[in-house]
């Protein structure tokens, strides 16, 4: 019998009108044959955003919205409106989905087991017991990395342009309960820093904005070292859809992923809440790479490529 239930869902931040979550989840509705609509709720950082913040969650609270995801600058600041986290949003200190639950709003952070999932999936399985990471970068991106890859019992090396930030980054997730094994410090994103990380490394994740489209050339992975042999490499970033890290590191003989399926998997992980049904993966995956394609060869016709 067809599911008659209508979903009314969104996201909220700013800017969000390049965000490509419509898309995810308008081909996730179709997919499963669920009516409704996914839409944009921009609340750019005025005087009035907090009043607005509350009148976007009394919507979720009253039944008109089923599920809201959340992005950058209202990940934390959205925190002190709800009634509860996961442990998860809590320990990461960020939510990025929210849903009525029992009629209390609870934030969750799907990005930590997002990325997880889509790196098992990437890699194969995964790693030994004694795998070492490296993460560029300690925003709010590698916030949510760097506990998931302690949480399945990885070795992280936090490198970021400002030392400090990475040290903050640790310091806060040092209560976490761990694996026995893992363990975590804090570089500077520097070549001589990073040369005693890179011989023993299994695995570099980009979670700087480095080499985000419009700036493609670029690459955070210092020059002066070669990436280390038999690394895999995920790059947070995924428009374009080849990084110039993941082209580097290909060329390279190295196994490598932009972070499209990371995407994916927050997205699906999120669906699932709202819906309680399973995520059609795939027909999100398919959609977004289709919608990308012909993104790139809309720009590619009108500035020429
Ligand atoms: P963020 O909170 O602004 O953090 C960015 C980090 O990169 C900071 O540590 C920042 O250092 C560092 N950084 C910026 N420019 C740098 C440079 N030129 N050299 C060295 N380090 C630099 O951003 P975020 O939310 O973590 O996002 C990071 C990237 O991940 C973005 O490209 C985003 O699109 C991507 N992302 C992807 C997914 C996915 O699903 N695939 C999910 C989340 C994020 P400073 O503080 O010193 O600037």
């Amino acid at each position: 019998m067809k599911d008659s239930r209508y979903f009314n869902l969104g996201l909220l931040g700013w800017p969000v009108e390049h965000s490509l979550s419509p898309v995810i989840h308008q081909a996730a509705l179709e997919a499963v044959g669920l009516s409704g609509q996914y839409r944009l709720y921009p609340n750019p950082p005025t005087s009035e955003m907090i009043i607005k913040l509350k009148e976007i969650l009394e919507e979720l609270r009253c039944g008109n919205l089923h599920g809201l995801n959340v992005t950058i600058p209202h990940k934390q600041t959205v925190i002190p409106l709800l009634d509860d986290l996961t442990s998860t949003a809590r320990a990461i200190g960020a939510v990025n989905v929210i849903s009525l639950q029992e009629g209390r709003l609870i934030g969750d952070n799907t990005d930590a087991p997002g990325f997880l999932a889509d790196l098992e999936r990437s890699m194969n399985g995964g790693h030994s017991g004694q795998s070492r990471a490296i993460v560029l970068g300690a925003g709010g991106a590698a916030r949510a990395v760097v506990y998931a890859l302690l949480k399945a019992g990885w070795k992280v090396c936090v490198a970021s342009r400002r030392p400090k930030q990475a040290q903050e980054l640790i310091k806060e997730l040092s209560t976490i309960s761990s694996k026995p094994g893992t363990s975590v410090a804090a570089i500077s994103l520097t070549p001589s820093s990073l040369k005693s990380y890179v011989s023993d490394c299994d695995l570099v994740v980009n979670a700087t904005p480095l080499g985000m489209s419009p700036h493609v050339d670029a690459i955070p992975w210092p020059q002066q070292i070669p990436l280390p042999a038999g690394v895999f490499i995920y790059d947070l970033v995924y428009n374009p859809p080849e990084t110039a890290l993941v082209r580097l590191a290909r060329s390279a003989g190295l196994a490598a992923t932009t972070g499209l399926g990371m995407l994916v998997e927050q997205a699906a992980l999120a669906f699932e809440q709202w819906t309680g049904l399973d995520a059609p993966r795939s027909a999100m995956r398919a959609a977004l790479t289709a919608f990308v394609q012909r993104r790139d060869d809309q720009s590619i016709k009108q500035h020429g490529g």
